[in-house]
Formats: structure tokens, C-alpha cells, sequence
């Protein structure tokens, strides 16, 4: 639909499609976007889907979700850090030798800190040893700072909901209560 509500013809999408095949967005154009789309102005914000559709989308998307072809495998999955093996093993080393303060380094509160990178997606330059490029923040700074609740706010409900069954999200929930 345009702006004002016109339907495309098949056609004029067709054109509009193949010439933006293959466009890549340039990152400000893409954070725009995303800005644009978060939390209330999320098309989908504040509403649900009748258990009528929630039982059409099951049905139709029973068995196609499965390894690859899941939309979040590898590194396409919503909270990817890069390559997960090595990642652990560098986490793991900086943990052991980046001395832990008391308080998070972002909003000094006293509250339980875990490891947080200096860039707020995966960055091969900054994911180093180099401890300079690594600090200690609690769970909620963490998150902001990485975009990784942005994102989740900006999803519909019920996948809110689904992705509440994953650790740290279903922790926020818990603290929210
Ligand atoms: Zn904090």
C-alpha cells in the first residue's frame, strides 16, 4: 500500500522490487529504520494475534523451521556474538584477567556484572585480548549497550514471549515482577 492507501499493481511492485534487488542499506539508513519501528511504532505494538492465525501460522510453518532453516540459526539467531566456540574461549580468558570492580562501570550501581565488549556488535578488532577493550556492567547496561533490548522491545508480543523462555530475557521478566 502507498501512503495514501492505494493498493500497487503487481506490476509497479514487480519494477520497485527488481530495482531494489540487491541494494544493501547503509548502516544509518538501517539504524533509521530500526529507530523508526521500535516499541510503540512497531506495526504490531500492543496487538495479538487471534488463536485462529496463531494455529494457520503453526500449521503452515510446521517442519520449515528446522536447523538452517530456521531464521535464527547461526549467525542470523537475534543475540549472535560471532563464532560461538571461539567466542567462549575468549570470554573465558578476559573473565579470568580483567580484574572485576565492585560496582558496573556504566551506571555504578552495585548489582551482579558480567562481561561486556566496548563494541555493541560483534567487531573482530575489539573481540581481542586486548583488555582495554573489554569491561564489567550488570545484565541491564549490558543489554542496552549492545542494542539487545532495543531489539527486543521492537519484536511483537508473542515473540517477546517466546523469547522470554530464553535465560537472560526471562531474568529481566522475573525482575520487572
Ligand atoms: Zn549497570
Amino acid at each position: 500500500m502507498t501512503a495514501k492507501g492505494q493498493h500497487l499493481s503487481k506490476e509497479t511492485r514487480d519494477k520497485i522490487r527488481q530495482a531494489n534487488l540487491g541494494k544493501k542499506l547503509s548502516p544509518e539508513t538501517r539504524e533509521k529504520m530500526s529507530i523508526s519501528r521500535t516499541g510503540e511504532k512497531h506495526p504490531f505494538y500492543g496487538k495479538h494475534h487471534s488463536e485462529k492465525s496463531i494455529e494457520k501460522m503453526r500449521i503452515s510453518r510446521k517442519g520449515k523451521c528446522i536447523g538452517e532453516n530456521n531464521p535464527n540459526f547461526g549467525e542470523k539467531a537475534w543475540n549472535w556474538k560471532g563464532d560461538k566456540v571461539g567466542y567462549y574461549a575468549l570470554h573465558d580468558w578476559v573473565t579470568k584477567y580483567l580484574p572485576k570492580p565492585g560496582l558496573c562501570s556504566i551506571c555504578s550501581e552495585k548489582k551482579k556484572l558480567e562481561l561486556c565488549n566496548i563494541s555493541p556488535t560483534y567487531n573482530p578488532e575489539t573481540y581481542t585480548r586486548d583488555l582495554g577493550n573489554w569491561l564489567w556492567s550488570c545484565q541491564l547496561c549490558h543489554v542496552k549497550s549492545d542494542g539487545r533490548l532495543a531489539r527486543f522491545n521492537s519484536f511483537p508480543h508473542e515473540k517477546r514471549v517466546e523469547m522470554a523462555k530464553k535465560a537472560w530475557v526471562t531474568k529481566k521478566l522475573k525482575n520487572e515482577q
